[in-house]
């Protein structure tokens, strides 16, 4: 069974600032935010990694894009922009194993690759 830190927030077992929630994500603020506005999607159905995704889950996926988009506009930096990320395993830099969409905005972003 999938217990991932998120699962705890999932549950409410440990506290988050949550800024969104519905039956199939929630979403709430990184505990160690890269950028001004930094919030995590997650889907509530286990699935630990990008690599483990199947057709049968391009809407969940699809949904997590869909309210990072919203979550844009509901709070003003649509248009000014923002970047979205999702990492997998070791060199992506996942670090918990329960896949997550990060909305980072607030600030122009610079480029991204390599930290070398
Ligand atoms: P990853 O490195 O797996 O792509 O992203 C995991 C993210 O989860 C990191 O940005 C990290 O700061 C965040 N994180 C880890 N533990 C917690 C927590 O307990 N609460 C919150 N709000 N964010 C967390």
């Amino acid at each position: 069974m999938s217990d991932t830190i998120f699962d705890r927030i999932i549950r409410r077992e440990i506290p988050a600032d949550i800024v969104f929630e519905d039956e199939h994500l929630i979403g709430f603020r990184d505990i160690a935010p890269q950028a001004p506005v930094h919030v995590l999607f997650v889907p509530k159905t286990p699935i630990a990694r990008l690599n483990d995704l199947t057709p049968a889950h391009a809407e969940i996926v699809g949904r997590l894009a869909v309210a990072a988009a919203d979550f844009a506009k509901q709070e003003g930096f649509a248009e000014d922009g923002y970047r979205i990320v999702m990492n997998c395993n070791e060199h992506g830099g996942q670090t918990v194993f329960q896949i997550h969409l990060h909305l980072l905005a607030g600030a122009p972003l610079g480029r991204f690759g390599t930290s070398k």
